[in-house]
């Protein structure tokens, strides 16, 4: 299981909740000395955990009760959000050029997988539909140039070799030349790694770098080397400036400090992640699939999820509750109406609101006729029949007085109790409008 001793070490800090009512200043200390400890256990830098641990234990402390939600679930989700923006939150996708071809420099130490994901990602972009050439530029190691032959014949992508005598920046020049002629989408350079860096190497980088004016340099660093890899990040960054990160080998039983330092140590995103030795395992760093996995606890983060979007959703409803349930009866509706009546402002509001169009002589002329019916009907209603509109709708026995008082039918005042309340639902939807909602459907 990836991050297997991290996610084991976090589920302590939620099983010290378990019991408990909300989250507190006091009893959130053991669980964060807990989270503390599977961090640094898993290799995550120090100065990274210890932003972590503050910025969790702010917010469990201010987080307020969420109805059915236990403490220990409200802290995964806390630890889980903030695991996402550590990793940098949204997914880092490659850039291309705008005039092909796309360039795309390789660099790493030795061993990291480098070669291997050179091939990966000709596959990965192929698979998007591009065309891709790759250039063998590592000349200390001829086994390395083989490799990356074999491997583009796998994945049936073109591999521009120069042997190992001619400078990186030379090969760089003419494979960008071949790639030209041949127009691909994209060329993937490969280049040398050393077993730590030195200045020779960086010299060679930068000058491939110039030759190449690449639009991603991606720095390959093994997961296993946990916070190791954040540093190298950095160091490559300041040296010859690079645009992001390919994490290897996150099959193995790597602890989880790389995939969660280097963007927080370097500033810079893993875009990649290779996942396996075969030529498909590589795939996009999604920052919270990742911190879904560390957590192993997506049905609890869901919930908590839907939790909170329920409470958001009863305010709203509260709020507008408030504003129109109390209100809008049928002295408000009597008012509205006399205003709605009056058509020549009416017809310049209805334009504005969308799906209602342009009013008509004819139905100013209709309006003009109901309202009469209208007032007619709520002239003869009681004060507290005009307070409680829903006093009408439960008796039939009201509604035929007032048919008979105001000489309607009873079908009319039954129409206009139905119409008070439709008219109560668009006031509403009206009012979600005005809050920023979306456009509601009106109907005629
Ligand atoms: P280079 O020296 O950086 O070019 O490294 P290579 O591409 O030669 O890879 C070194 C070793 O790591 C090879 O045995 C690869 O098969 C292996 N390797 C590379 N990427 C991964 C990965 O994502 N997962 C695993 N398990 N092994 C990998």
């Amino acid at each position: 299981e990836m991050f297997g001793q991290l996610t084991t070490g976090l589920e302590n800090a939620w099983n010290k909740l378990k019991g408990e009512e909300v989250l507190t200043k006091e009893n959130i200390v053991e669980p964060m000395r807990d989270i503390r400890r599977a961090l640094l256990e898993a290799d995550v830098s120090l100065p990274v955990v210890r932003r972590f641990v503050q910025a969790v234990s702010e917010q469990a402390v201010g987080v307020g009760v969420i109805r059915g939600v236990k403490p220990d679930q409200q802290l995964v989700k806390i630890v889980s959000d903030e695991l996402v923006k550590l990793m940098g939150g949204e997914v880092s996708e490659l850039t291309f050029a705008k005039s092909p071809p796309t360039v795309i420099l390789l660099a790493g130490l030795q061993g990291v997988g480098k070669t291997t994901v050179s091939a990966k990602l000709a596959l990965y972009l192929k698979k998007q539909g591009k065309s891709c050439m790759l250039i063998a530029g590592d000349v200390y190691r001829p086994a390395a140039i083989d490799q990356l032959v074999i491997l583009g014949k796998q994945v049936d992508v073109p591999v521009y070799t120069a042997g190992t005598d001619v400078k990186p920046a030379e090969i760089a020049r003419q494979g960008l030349q071949e790639a030209k002629k041949k127009n691909v989408d994209v060329v993937i350079m490969d280049t040398a790694g050393r077993l730590q860096i030195d200045k020779t190497m960086m010299d060679e980088l930068k000058d491939v770098k110039r030759t190449l004016n690449p639009t991603e340099v991606l720095l390959v660093v093994d997961a296993m080397t946990g916070q190791e890899a954040a540093a190298l990040v950095t160091t490559f960054n300041l040296e010859i400036g690079i645009t992001g990160a390919i994490l290897t080998k996150l099959d193995g039983d790597s602890r989880g400090g790389a995939a969660l330092s280097v963007k927080e140590v370097s500033g810079k995103p893993i875009k990649l992640v290779g996942r396996g030795e075969r030529m498909e395992d590589l795939e996009p760093f999604y920052p919270d699939r990742m911190a879904g996995r560390i957590l192993g606890m997506g049905d609890v983060l869901s919930f908590v999820e839907k939790a909170q979007e329920v409470m958001k959703q009863e305010d709203a409803e509260d709020l507008q509750q408030k504003i129109m349930s109390a209100k809008f009866d049928f002295n408000d509706f009597l008012k509205q109406t006399r205003a709605v009546a009056q058509m020549g402002s009416m017809s310049r509001v209805l334009g504005m609101i969308p799906g209602m169009g342009k009013v008509t002589p004819a139905q100013i002329r209709e309006a003009e006729k109901s309202l009469q019916i209208m007032e007619a009907m709520i002239e003869v209603m009681t004060p507290e029949e005009r307070e409680k509109p829903e006093l009408l709708a439960e008796s039939p026995a009201r509604r035929k007085r007032i048919a008979k008082e105001s000489g309607k039918t009873e079908q009319q005042v039954s129409q206009l109790v139905a119409q008070l309340f439709q008219m109560r639902v668009r006031m509403k939807n009206l009012m979600g409008v005005m809050q920023g909602g979306s456009v509601p459907a009106l109907s005629n």
